[in-house]
């Protein structure tokens, strides 16, 4: 069953007299296990997605689901209980906290403290993403790529279903990104999450199960295979 779906999801800003019609009539949906890629170029709606995915903002019209229920119409602070228990995000920028150790930055979303199995988890993930001999480095210490593994091990660590990534690989080389892309094809299934990732980066096609483009507020499937379509 999709962990994750939008039915029928607009969305409209209204800037001055004029209305933007940012997300037209986008119908979406991922299941644990899958990694799918949202390309498209600037100003086409990726970020509205996101945030209407990741439940920092609302749709215009329509519904979003997680886990099969209907979120559209929660309060702020539901909406905001439901985001931490069901979904992680990674960004291109990674956001870390500059003065924390690694695994103290993995432990962020656990609430320090509250949770006494938090730093055995976050100690684990570190290791799984290949930065075990890392634990107690500060982000300056570590390279893009390292960075960005950091990031990943803490969006993961309140065992989310779904992993949201805006531009994972935007500041990584080539070979760094390739090896991040190879990790989150890992963890999709070892972890038991969709992984949706909006990326303007070609590189991400090999590594997706499914791609789908939005143009100017519209997405369409791309496809497994592009000689069905006919291309
Ligand atoms: P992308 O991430 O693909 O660059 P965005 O989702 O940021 O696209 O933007 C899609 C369209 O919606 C653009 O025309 C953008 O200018 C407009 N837009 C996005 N956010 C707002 C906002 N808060 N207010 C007004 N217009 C917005
Ligand atoms: P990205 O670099 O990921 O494509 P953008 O630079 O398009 O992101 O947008 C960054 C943020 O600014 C988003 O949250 C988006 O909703 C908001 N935004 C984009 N366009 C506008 C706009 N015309 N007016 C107000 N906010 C906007």
């Amino acid at each position: 069953m999709s962990i994750i779906e939008l039915e029928h999801v607009w969305k409209r800003y209204e800037s001055g007299t004029e209305t933007v019609e940012a997300l037209k009539d986008v119908n979406f949906a991922a299941e644990p296990g899958e990694f799918v890629t949202i390309m498209g170029p600037s100003g086409s709606g990726k970020s509205t997605m996101l945030n209407v995915l990741g439940l920092l903002d609302t749709p215009s019209e329509g519904v979003v689901r997680i886990d099969g229920s209907d979120v559209t119409d929660l309060s702020d602070a539901e909406m905001t209980t439901q985001r931490k228990r069901s979904i992680g995000f990674v960004f291109q920028s990674y956001f870390l906290i500059p003065t924390l150790s690694a695994v103290e930055n993995v432990e962020v979303p656990t609430l320090f403290g509250t949770d006494p199995t938090a730093h055995e988890r976050a100690t684990e993930l570190l290791e799984r993403v290949g930065l075990g001999d890392r634990l107690d480095h500060r982000p300056d210490q570590l390279s893009g790529g390292q960075k960005q593994r950091v990031a990943i091990a803490r969006a993961l660590v309140n065992e989310p279903r779904i992993l949201l990534a805006d531009e994972p690989t935007g500041n990584l080389d080539r070979k760094t990104g390739r090896d991040v892309l190879e990790l989150f094809s890992e963890l999709k299934t070892e972890e038991d999450v969709a992984i949706i990732a909006v990326t303007h980066d070609d590189q991400l096609r090999s590594y997706s199960d499914r791609v789908v483009n939005l143009v100017d507020g519209r997405l369409t499937e791309e496809g497994a295979t592009a000689e069905g379509y006919g291309k």
